[in-house]
């Protein structure tokens, strides 16, 4: 099974916690989606002997693209790729867009689910992150979204500075009162040189807590376990049937093409980055170059990276894959570098497979690290 990622690199403003690509600028969007469909052909040929299975829009804003515009993108890739039957279709997008009639134009369209940027439902909290929709957005998007579809993620911040943990069981119990079968939820991190870190070092914001984000992942996951959501990775959570079949498919280390600014590709062996330049992007593809760059994963970084996402999921780590796939050097490195964790009842091991317990979940991505081989 593959899976295809497509980047659409525009935002409407920038939200203050956000590193990722973007443009606030359309000026190129036609360009870019030319150059999409152009990048799309010319890599046909790296997915010669598998069928697409799942195809997602992120960004960016994605849903900042006509209905058109996005069918002139699926249509490529069934030009050039052989496509299962039942592709999950996935667009990112946020309330801003989602009018009403946007929304039943949608549900007729190919995309046959929604990850919606809620983030949250208090205004407060929209306006310090500087998200281009407001409370109501939110609330009315999702009123109509679920109307017209059944497979919906939304999206949610934990952590924020000023949220109280009254305020996120609130945000949670208005995300569950829509009943959507699919809620992804992240902490709020300050990245560098983002206008967050900026607002914090001149103490205009506070500094977000990590106490209070490790006791509001464990009120949303209680709360969420409780309505019936599985809590398949460490920031997803999904009503059976309903895990993302695309993030899936990536954290258990299958095949995915990256197209787009910034997208990042991933074959198994190796690794791919394209150029994180709209103007660098677009010129590169109309000269029928690609303009990415490729690591080869060792032996070593493929056990860590199993090991990083292994962890992070309800799959966890299978010592027979780690034997079969690297050595049995690798899996006796592993046996012994997670006793610590185990005796402070941070993993545990089940039917072969190493897992993080629920006190360690929180810590998984320190725990993994520490699990990782250096050469
Ligand atoms: S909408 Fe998403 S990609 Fe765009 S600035 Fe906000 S967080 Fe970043």
């Amino acid at each position: 099974m593959s899976g295809i990622y497509i980047h659409i690199p525009f935002c409407k403003q920038a939200c203050h916690y956000c590193d990722f690509h973007f443009s606030t600028s359309l000026r190129k969007k036609d360009e870019l989606i030319n150059a999409l469909c152009q990048e799309l052909e010319l890599r046909k040929d790296e997915f010669q002997n598998s069928s697409v299975e799942t195809i997602y829009f992120g960004g960016g804003t994605p849903s900042l693209l006509t209905n058109e515009e996005l069918e002139f993108i699926i249509d490529s890739v069934y030009k050039n790729y052989k496509v299962s039957d039942t592709p999950e279709i996935t667009l990112e997008a946020n309330p801003d867009d989602l009018s009403k009639d946007r929304i039943i134009e949608l549900s007729k369209s190919s995309i046959n689910r929604l990850s919606i940027g809620i983030q949250s439902f208090f205004e407060a909290d929209l306006k310090l992150m500087n998200r281009a929709h407001n409370a109501n957005e939110a609330k009315e998007c999702l009123s109509v979204a679920t109307r017209h579809f059944d497979n919906i993620s939304l999206d949610l911040i934990y952590g924020i500075p000023g949220s109280s943990n009254a305020q996120w069981l609130e945000n949670i119990e208005m995300a569950l009162s829509f009943n959507v079968p699919h809620i992804s939820s992240y902490a709020l991190t300050v990245e560098p040189k983002t206008a967050l870190a900026s607002f914090i070092k001149k103490g205009i914001i506070n500094n977000v807590d990590d106490e209070q984000a490790h006791e509001q992942f464990h009120l949303l996951k209680a709360k969420l376990e409780a309505s019936g959501f599985v809590h398949y990775e460490l920031s997803n959570f999904g009503k059976e049937g309903y895990f993302s079949k695309n993030n899936s498919a990536y954290w258990q280390g299958k095949s995915y093409l990256g197209i787009g600014p910034s997208a990042h590709s991933f074959n198994g062996k190796q690794r791919g980055w394209n150029v994180s330049n709209n103007s660098k992007y677009i010129k590169a593809i109309q000269q029928n170059e690609l303009p990415i760059e490729i690591e080869t994963l060792t032996k070593t970084d493929q056990y860590n990276e199993y090991v990083m996402t292994g962890l992070r999921t309800i799959w966890g780590v299978s010592f027979d894959k780690v034997e079969s796939d690297f050595s049995s050097a690798f899996k006796d490195y592993l046996i012994e570098h997670s006793k610590i964790f185990i005796n402070q009842q941070l993993l545990y091991i089940d039917d072969g497979h190493l897992r993080v317990t629920r006190k360690g979940q929180f810590l998984c991505d320190g725990i993994a690290s520490e699990l990782f081989k250096i050469n």
